[in-house]
């Protein structure tokens, strides 16, 4: 009998070339979700392999950092471009191995493309300041230069835009950086490496290690790294944040949610079912800004409720290949058994189980992680399937008496990324708006998750750090300040022991 063909190897893009694959070493499984099998496996970096891809981001840091910025510009306009043509290719590596539907991996790439076309505008992004005359013939002014060797370390859930977050700004700032995506979907990283280098991007600018814990720790001690962006679940996000923090680097890190959606008695019963059904199950909730409880005011619950159904029962479920399908699998058999036990607990609490998406089988993919859109009403805030970002196509109902009912209600859950409210009272929106104790917040909008020129991050236990990514504030993390006070004098100015004044 002929032994089965060995999964194709995935492995790590260091100085401007494809590692050989190697057979030593560790690797890690990367699924087709939908049908549940193997199909390739990828490669763990050691500290070796990190040491190897920080020296050559070290090395390529002088020139590209010094690369004038018209220049690091034309690379960036090269990358959209490319990135724009290859768009189809990106989306279709990330449904086959993240298993989401590949209008949706499009909607994804279409993401990471605003952020790219926003850093494409470095020049504009990178002006100081100046104040001439801040004393007799002296100005002071302010630059902004580049950190240095850049670290991203990033999820399963959008493999092509959250890198982009980081690279995209860190890149057009003049830094060299290395990115571990994650272990469960790497292919993208590796198409967006070879993009870069058709860009014209120098070797060793952009690299990408890919791994588990072990790749990461030695990323977040190597005293040859600057700064660390992450992006992930929270507890990883707090022992990245103080982990990489005490290691001397500059650190922002992004953790999970729990994204709720208030929705009024007068909202547009309609317009919110729809919204509330799209955030909750497009990318089977494996979405940080996913919508995963819905918060009905006063008599809101039953049309909205009623609305929902109705919608839930219309999603078709299968492989992310085909475009007639809503919904994927969602990525490991892990997660779907920890989604199926969550289910679990949550009728064990007493929570009315309103639509059971357990047990859905899609033909032909026995084997699929799928689990069917689920919902939940009448959940109380200290059933676990409240407290745990389900990170899975499970959206629970909490009932509250009023606006403020339901603005304490997010004001006590730990998390604080996104939220949104539907209703047609302006006062209400304004209330809502300033009040909640959230970073992104939606009017009549499910999932707001902010434009490329603006930046993106939460609150509380959503993100460690304080600069957001993205946008300006992108910038701001991937620069350092430096502010330079300046005379140019006729001579003899004439000595003076004084402290320097402005007058
Ligand atoms: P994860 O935290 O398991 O993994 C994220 C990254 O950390 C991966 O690269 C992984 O290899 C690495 N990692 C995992 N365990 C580690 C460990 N013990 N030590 C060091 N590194 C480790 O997250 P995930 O399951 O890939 O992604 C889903 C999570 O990400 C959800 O919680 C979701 O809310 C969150 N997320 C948040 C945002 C946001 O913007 N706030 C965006 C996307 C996803």
């Amino acid at each position: 009998m002929q032994a089965p063909p060995r999964p194709k190897t995935i492995g790590h893009f260091i100085n401007g070339a494809h590692d050989a694959p190697g057979d030593s070493g560790r690797f890690g499984d990367v699924y087709d979700p939908a049908r549940g099998e193997v199909q390739a496996r990828v490669a763990f970096a050691d500290d070796a392999t990190v040491d190897r891809a920080v020296r050559a981001a070290r090395t390529a840091l002088p020139g590209w950092s010094r690369t004038p910025l018209g220049k690091r510009s034309d690379v960036m306009f090269a990358m959209r471009e490319l990135v724009k043509k290859h768009s189809l290719d990106l989306a279709k590596l990330v449904s086959s191995e993240h298993g989401k539907i590949v209008n949706d991996a499009e909607g994804e790439v279409a993401r990471a493309l605003e952020v790219i076309d926003f850093a494409c505008a470095l020049p504009h992004a990178l002006k100081g300041q100046f104040s001439e005359g801040v004393s007799r013939n002296v100005d002071t002014y302010s630059i902004r230069q580049p950190v240095g060797v850049c670290a991203g370390i990033t999820p399963f859930n959008f493999p092509m835009m959250v890198p982009a977050w980081m690279f995209a700004v860190a890149v057009a700032a003049g830094n060299t950086f290395i990115l571990k995506p994650s272990e469960r979907d790497p292919s993208a990283s590796l198409l967006i490496a070879d993009l870069f280098k058709q860009a014209g991007l120098p070797d060793g600018v952009f690299n990408v290690v890919h791994g588990d814990k072990v790749a990461v720790n030695a990323l977040l001690t190597h005293p040859g790294i600057d700064a660390v962006s992450f992006v992930g679940s929270t507890p990883i996000a707090r022992y990245i944040y103080e982990t990489a923090a005490a290691n001397g680097k500059r650190v922002q890190a992004l953790g999970g949610a729990k994204n709720h959606m208030v929705v009024m008695p007068d909202a547009d019963m309609g317009l919110a079912a729809d919204a509330v059904v799209s955030a909750a199950y497009g990318s089977a909730g494996q979405r940080c800004m996913a919508i995963s409880a819905s918060v009905t005011v006063g008599d809101a619950a039953e049309p909205f409720l009623a609305a929902v159904k109705e919608r839930i029962a219309k999603i078709k479920v299968g492989a992310g290949h085909d475009r007639s399908n809503d919904m994927g699998p969602v990525v490991t058999a892990q997660a779907r058994a920890r989604i199926l036990d969550l289910i679990e607990q949550g009728v064990r609490a007493g929570a009315t189980l309103a639509v059971d998406g357990r047990g859905l089988q899609v033909s032909g993919l026995d084997d699929g992680f799928f689990v069917g859109p689920t919902l939940f009403d009448r959940v109380t805030p200290e059933m676990s399937i409240y407290t745990e970002e389900i990170f899975g196509p499970v959206l629970v109902n909490l009932r509250a008496a009023s606006l403020e009912d339901a603005l304490g209600i997010i004001a006590r859950n730990p998390y604080g990324n996104g939220t949104s409210i539907f209703t047609r009272s302006g006062a209400a929106a304004h209330k809502f708006q300033s009040d909640v104790e959230v970073g992104m917040v939606g009017i009549n909008v499910p999932i707001p998750v902010p434009v490329g020129y603006y930046s993106f991050g939460g609150w509380k236990n959503s993100l460690f750090g304080d600069l957001h990514v993205y946008g300006e504030e992108g910038f701001r993390f991937y620069t350092r300040g430096k502010v330079v006070t300046s005379r140019w004098d006729e001579p003899a100015a004439g000595l003076n022991l004084g402290f320097p004044t402005h007058k």
